[in-house]
């Protein structure tokens, strides 16, 4: 958690900005399919940034391309509508060159897993201090629902007239496996319960990821599976990465909650610091960098 946040009443009323999920709301009218668990997402989110407090001019959104990757045109807070499976690059960018800003990435499975796996994998690994919403419907909705990397052997789909027989990646899994210090899943149909992992997400000082089970109305419409195989993660050790992988991976019912939680060195704090050191020495130029390559 990085942003400066609203302390008390008193402050609050100074401000003309109005604290209640309402005033989240940007001008523009989500333009999802009605239906769409986009508007679970974006309604938890509104949720957790008036819980929160947050001010909407230190709160920045970053998403790549795709239906999801539309929110945070719905969000009044500083929002990049950026490239295919590069969100996450340009948070980090974002939040290095500006480390007193509150930076979530926000996006699809598709976006997420496929061309922007690479960037997912070092983005967790680098501990950098932002959260990463994936809002997983296991299809590519804007291109008419061809089967995600999340997609189960078997999918029929326009793409998929046979079934999908590749195998389905797990994105807790993968977040643990990169080295994530905060990995949770939430339902998009339970915007309460995903707006208080949003909420630990956010407070979470490192890389914090959010794995949302959403459906696509129009191509895959999975809110009745999910509301009948998602349960509440048992109570465990949030600490233990082994006990994590195991309740990420069960399938008897699908574990919904903060599966793995660390308190490590964030990337933020490490170049902070190497400034710090370089510019005791002294104080590099552009000309100084580049006089190196003569
Ligand atoms: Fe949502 Fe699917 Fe419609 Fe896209 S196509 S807006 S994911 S319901």
């Amino acid at each position: 958690m990085a942003a400066e946040l609203i302390k008390d009443d008193e402050e609050m009323d100074k401000t003309s900005h109005d604290f209640s999920p309402l005033g989240y709301h940007s001008e523009h009218k989500p333009t999802w399919c009605p239906g769409c668990g986009g508007f679970g997402v974006v309604s938890a989110l509104y949720k957790s940034m008036a819980d929160l407090r947050i001010r909407p001019e230190s709160f920045v959104l970053v998403s790549g391309i795709g239906c999801s990757s539309r929110l945070p045109e719905f969000v009044k807070a500083y929002g990049f509508h950026s490239v295919h499976g590069r969100a996450l690059t340009i948070a980090t960018g974002i939040k290095l060159a500006r480390p007193e800003l509150e930076v979530m990435a926000i996006g699809g499975d598709g976006d997420g897993l496929a061309i922007g796996g690479n960037h997912f994998m070092h983005a967790a690994r680098r501990n950098i201090d932002i959260s990463y919403v994936m809002i997983d419907n296991s299809v590519y909705g804007m291109t008419k629902g061809q089967p995600s990397p999340t997609a189960d052997i078997g999918t029929i789909s326009k793409a998929s007239p046979y079934g999908v027989f590749e195998s389905p990646v797990n994105p807790p899994a993968l977040a643990l496996s990169f080295g994530a210090t905060f990995v949770a899943r939430g339902f998009s149909g339970d915007p309460k319960g995903l707006g208080s992992l949003i909420v630990k997400a956010i407070k979470h000082r490192g890389f914090s990821f959010v794995h949302v089970l959403s459906p696509c109305v129009t191509f895959n419409d999975s809110l009745d599976y999910w509301k009948s195989n998602t349960v509440e993660v048992e109570p465990h050790n949030p600490e233990d990465r082994f006990e994590a992988y195991r309740l990420s991976l069960l399938t008897d019912k699908v574990r919904l909650g903060v599966l793995y939680q660390k308190t490590e060195g964030t990337l933020d704090e490490k170049y902070a610091e190497l400034k710090h050191a370089v510019g005791k020495e002294k104080t590099l130029t552009v000309e100084d960098f580049f006089a190196d390559y003569r």
